[in-house]
């Protein structure tokens, strides 16, 4: 086991929460991050479908993407050579029996001017490999935009590195102990010493609280109980990227299996959830 000169911060995790934590810490004293798996972006991070939707996840989420959007809009210069956001519009949809649940969101949504309901047949027009019949309202979201998440990713990080923090790849966290200074953290064959840890392990957050000791023991960790912290699946459609016109049609997303909404049934591989097509398919 090496023992590591102490840091400031050391940030648990290489996806996008990590990383923009790193980048902010860096310009308040010598950050690390430890990140288990070879490389950075590798889990979530690296399988977004890549829209910035201001109806996305619950009012906490909501709240932080409308924060979010002016830095990405207009990030600092030398963030990113290419522009981290693009127009691209997204259509939330139902099946006849999941229109009420879609219903009661949409008219619980801010009216910010840019949401609209949409009926059956002006889904079908925006996008139309969807089945005849298998969608029977949905809402338009006209001010989502695609994410360059890679673009997002290297920018914190490179901010990160400017500042000199440091980033450990193949170093997954296997202990934390408190220390008179802070912590004592374990992470690939390293002992590093922190004044303070940053928990952005994303699915894996439970885990890692829990080697803290900070995980309450009446609640099962989430690992245990809810999400399967393997790799989850992401499906493209090679048949479905050469249709014409893709390219402008909204990003389409739905809690369904999407091989039985999707009229060519020549998508495979995809499990049920929340699906986008936006030139390919993910399911999340
Ligand atoms: C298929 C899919 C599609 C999505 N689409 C969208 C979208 O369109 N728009 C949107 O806004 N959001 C989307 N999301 C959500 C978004 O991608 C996530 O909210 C975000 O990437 C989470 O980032 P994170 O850093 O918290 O987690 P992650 O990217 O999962 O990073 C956590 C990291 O912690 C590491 N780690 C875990 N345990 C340890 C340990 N003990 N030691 C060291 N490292 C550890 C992991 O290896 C991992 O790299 C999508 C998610 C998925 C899965």
């Amino acid at each position: 086991m090496t023992q590591s000169a102490g840091h400031d911060f050391v940030v648990i995790g290489g996806g996008m929460a990590g990383a923009s934590a790193l980048a902010e810490m860096s310009r308040h004293g010598r950050a690390l991050l430890v990140e288990a798996e070879s490389q950075t972006g590798y889990h979530s991070t690296g399988r977004s479908a890549a829209i910035l939707a201001q109806t996305y996840g619950n009012g906490v989420v909501q709240a932080l993407t409308r924060a979010s959007e002016p830095f990405l809009t207009a990030p600092p210069k030398g963030f990113s050579d290419a522009p981290l956001l693009t127009p691209r519009t997204l259509i939330r949809i139902a099946r006849p029996d999941q229109e009420p649940e879609l219903r009661g969101m949409f008219d619980g949504l801010e009216d910010t001017g840019l949401l609209r309901w949409l009926d059956a047949e002006e889904i079908a027009r925006r996008v139309p490999i969807i089945r005849p019949g298998y969608a029977s309202g949905g809402f338009l979201n006209a001010d989502a935009q695609d994410m360059d998440v890679h673009a997002m990713l290297q920018g914190y990080l490179r901010t990160a590195r400017v500042n000199g923090a440091e980033v450990l790849t193949g170093a997954p966290v296997t202990a934390l102990d408190r220390t008179p200074g802070g912590w004592r953290v374990e992470a690939g064959g390293r002992r590093l010493d922190a004044g303070c840890i940053i928990n952005a392990a994303g699915a894996w957050a439970d885990r890692v609280a829990a080697l803290a000791g900070l995980w309450k023991k009446q609640r099962p960790p989430m690992w245990n109980s809810r999400i399967n912290s393997s790799r989850r699946t992401m499906a493209s459609s090679v048949s479905l990227i050469k249709a014409a016109g893709i390219k402008s049609w909204p990003t389409c997303s739905s809690r369904v299996v999407w091989r039985s909404m999707c009229s060519t049934g020549r998508v495979s591989g995809i499990g049920s959830g929340f699906f986008a097509v936006v030139g390919g398919v993910t399911n999340f």
